[in-house]
């Protein structure tokens, strides 16, 4: 995060130095970005010698202040004024033979830097792999070629007893079926790269390096569907057409759950390249969307890069160079990947466009999504935005005619939706005074629906959006909340890892018997994963029940497995939280429960409601989407709030008509721009202070420019502590953007005047009002 007191916006070029006695003409001069938390491009001075090979996205080193810095050069920028007598430094040297940045990214990171409010040379050494990121030289990444390990035919494993590393590398690569790249031996055992050079002296295994071809098909061959349904066909047309045609074209495709979006994004990609044009495709998160890269991979084989978080420092730079020289041409990945330099971009798809995950929340604050549209406007390419939830704001510009809206209706092969029901949890309570107050977890229609899926040998998955076993601790006599000593919230009881936890700093306790104040007795109230996962199991003790969180995938392997044996059958019931809503498309599942509604209704946001719907029509959408219909059930104390009542109705128009006009009238997005201005210290009061006079500062600016620009708070963001730091916020409301900048200016400018204990975060276009 960049901190307030490393942000001298005012500070003086230190490029610039005092002239000498007699200031020699400057000659060529170029814009430098320098990958320091500094505001504003830096004119440099370019050597003789360099000009002829000084092109834009060239990484170069420059002094700065006392040192040196790795810089990025832009391009030519005017000399100094005549008589300035301003003498400029020389760019020192030229990192790469080849710009690392081509010339659309420049374009898009100084974009991002001035809307975003952050400094561009940081912002573009954020969005380079690793490797390009320091004043060195690049190496060539490791040669596109992939190391196998082959058995011997008949090698055995037993011949090795006294050389037991020797005998588990080779076991595990004849339990894989005697091939394996070296790689993933050495991730399942490392050092394993040493024991495998000594099997191949032995003659038991042979070393193969593989070349990686770009453009060459893996020849998977794997299901490309004959007939495209009626509505995808229409959908490839007009994108293939507006390929053809060249130039901007902005498209909402808005496809129901099941519609086949998947194969709608395969084609139009596959026309870019068959135009000689490159794709790029963003989707959530990788490990949640294995079926969708899996579909790619296995179409466009190595063609396609797939640039995910879990990557290794050497294969994020691999992946750069191969799309960097055209070998490439197709990337997926998640957020991050809008930067990634695939040439000759065609077509941009954002697969799930609602998806919150889109938003960056640290250093550069960027919405991908939107950077996505902006990118496509800038080197001419069609973008597709992809949902069966479209966010309101995509939605709105699409009603406006900027966006092109594509729709799918219909399920593939004319499967129905799923039937949605509701049950009212008020009415489920226990009526007899002496028995538990809680509700039960699982209501009786509930339980009679999984008892009838189980029977029929199908699968169900059970969502609620919250960890834990209990999800807070009160003691029975004084009514005292266990809460973090930290953080503004109660701590959850985490049943397995038998502690306490606190969501937000992450901290653990051992679970306390008594209150810690007056010594009574504690209970265990609200629901978790963990307490549906056990009730499950009390209920149905034959049936195979899964979790899947963030506590039970621990790794993205682990993630990968448990969704693999969902897939597989090996599991009926998947409990989960918002994991399990996402895209994935498991045909054996015909019923899905929410165990309740309500947890993401109460949010103190203004987009509370619409998440609300996405979720449960995304949570519903992965039921029956195989031979056999599904079946929703959606637990909730709020039966008639308009977001549950809608996705009973599969009525996204309803649900966004009113929703809108609710936007419109309390001058929310679309129909409002916001710029939040986050606060927070570890001293309460000198961070009300701060949040007071930048609201203050805003204020004073209000009458002269407001243009229809409001501003709300400060006020204690609605999480007031997090990590021992205090929060206040305060947030900017405007028509256009253009109205706020004079505002967002001069808190730019405030910033140096904070004190450094107390950190100011500019957050445009914020995702997350908490
Ligand atoms: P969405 O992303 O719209 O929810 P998917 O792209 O996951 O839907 O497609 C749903 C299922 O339908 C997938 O199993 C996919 O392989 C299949 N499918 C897509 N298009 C066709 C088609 N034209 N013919 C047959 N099956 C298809
Ligand atoms: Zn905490």
């Amino acid at each position: 995060m960049a901190r307030q007191g490393e942000l001298p916006i005012s500070v003086a070029p230190a490029a610039r130095a005092r002239p000498p006695p007699s200031a020699p003409v400057n000659g060529p001069c170029g814009a430098v970005a320098v990958a320091r938390p500094v505001r504003g491009e830096f004119t440099y001075r370019v050597p003789e010698a360099m000009a002829a090979s000084l092109r834009p996205g060239h990484r170069v080193s420059v002094p700065f202040g006392r040192g040196t810095s790795l810089g990025f050069y832009l391009g030519p920028a005017d000399e100094p004024e005549v008589g300035s007598e301003v003498v400029l430094k020389p760019i020192i040297r030229l990192l790469d033979p080849e710009p690392a940045l081509p010339e659309d990214l420049i374009a898009l990171l100084r974009f991002a830097a001035h809307h975003y409010r952050y400094p561009l040379g940081e912002a573009i050494r954020a969005a380079l792999p690793p490797g390009l990121t320091d004043a060195e030289a690049s190496k060539e990444a490791a040669p596109d070629a992939v190391l196998y390990a082959v058995a011997a035919p008949g090698a055995d494993a037993s011949v090795l007893a006294r050389a037991p590393a020797q005998a588990a590398a080779l076991s595990y690569l004849l339990a894989v079926g005697g091939r394996a790249t070296v790689e993933e031996i050495v991730t399942a055992i490392p050092g394993a790269r040493a024991t495998l050079k000594k099997l191949a002296e032995r003659g038991l295994v042979s070393l193969e390096s593989v070349e990686v071809k770009a453009g060459v098909k893996a020849g998977l061959g794997q299901e490309r569907p004959e007939r495209l349904t009626k509505e995808q066909a229409v959908a490839v047309g007009e994108l293939t057409a507006a390929v053809d045609q060249g130039g901007f074209h902005p498209f909402l495709l808005h496809g129901v759950t099941g519609s086949g979006k998947t194969e709608v994004y395969l084609r139009a990609v596959e026309h870019a390249l068959a135009k000689g044009k490159g794709g790029l495709i963003l989707v959530p998160e990788i490990a949640l969307t294995p079926q969708l890269v899996g579909r790619f991979r296995s179409r466009f084989g190595s063609g396609v890069a797939v640039l995910h978080s879990a990557l290794k420092d050497r294969e994020r730079l691999r992946h750069w160079q191969a799309l960097r020289r055209g070998d490439v041409r197709i990337a997926v990945g998640v957020r991050s990947a809008v930067f990634a330099p695939v040439q000759g971009l065609g077509v941009v798809v954002v697969d799930e466009e609602h998806d919150s995950s889109f938003k960056q929340e640290e250093k550069l604050r960027y919405q991908a999504r939107d950077l996505a549209v902006v990118r496509a406007k800038q080197c001419g390419a069609v973008v597709v935005l992809g949902s069966a939830t479209p966010s309101l704001e995509t939605l709105e510009n699409a009603r406006r005619g900027r966006y092109r809206k594509l729709e799918m209706r219909a399920r593939v092969d004319d499967r129905p939706l799923p039937r949605v029901e509701l049950v009212d949890l008020r009415e489920a309570r226990p009526r007899e005074p002496d028995l538990s107050t809680e509700p039960p977890i699982l209501s009786p229609p509930l339980t009679d629906a999984l008892e009838d899926t189980l029977r029929r040998g199908q699968q169900a998955i059970l969502f609620l959006n919250r960890r834990g076993h209990s999800t807070f601790l009160v003691c029975e006599v004084c009514g005292l909340q266990v809460r973090c000593d930290a953080c503004d919230v109660s701590l959850t009881h985490h049943l397995s890892a038998r502690r306490l936890m606190c969501h937000y700093c992450g901290q653990t306790w051992p679970v306390p018997d008594t209150c810690a104040d007056c010594g009574g007795p504690l209970l265990k109230l609200g629901v978790g994963t963990e307490k549906v996962v056990a009730e499950v199991a009390e209920r149905f003790p034959r049936a195979r029940v899964e979790r899947l969180d963030r506590d039970s995938a621990t790794s993205a392997e682990r993630l990968t497995e448990l969704l693999a044996s969902f897939a597989r059958r090996e599991v009926d019931v998947l409990v989960g939280t918002q994991m399990v809503a996402k895209g994935h498309d498991f045909p054996g599942v015909t019923l899905v429960c929410v165990v309740m509604a309500d947890t993401s209704l109460a949010l103190p946001d203004f987009r509370a409601a619409e998440r609300t719907f996405q979720l449960l029509t995304q949570v519903s959408g992965r039921a029956g989407r195989g031979r056999d219909e599904g079946r929703v059930l959606i637990q909730t104390y709020n039966p008639d709030a308009p977001p549950v009542r809608r996705v009973v109705l599969h009525d996204f128009e309803g649900f966004a008509e009113k929703e809108l006009d609710w936007r419109r009238r309390f001058a929310y997005p679309p129909y409002a721009r916001m710029v939040g201005v986050r606060v927070d210290g570890t001293d309460p009061e000198q961070v009300r202070q701060v949040a007071r006079k930048l609201a203050d500062l805003c204020a004073a600016r209000l009458p002269a420019a407001s243009q229809g620009v409001r501003l709300l708070g400060p006020a204690p963001s609605p999480i007031s502590r997090i990590k021992g730091r205090y929060r206040w916020q305060l947030l900017i409301k405007g028509p256009t953007h253009a109205a706020m900048a004079p505002l967002a200016d001069a808190l730019e400018r405030a910033l140096v005047e904070v004190p450094a204990a107390v950190r100011v975060v500019i957050d445009v276009d914020p995702g997350a009002m908490l």
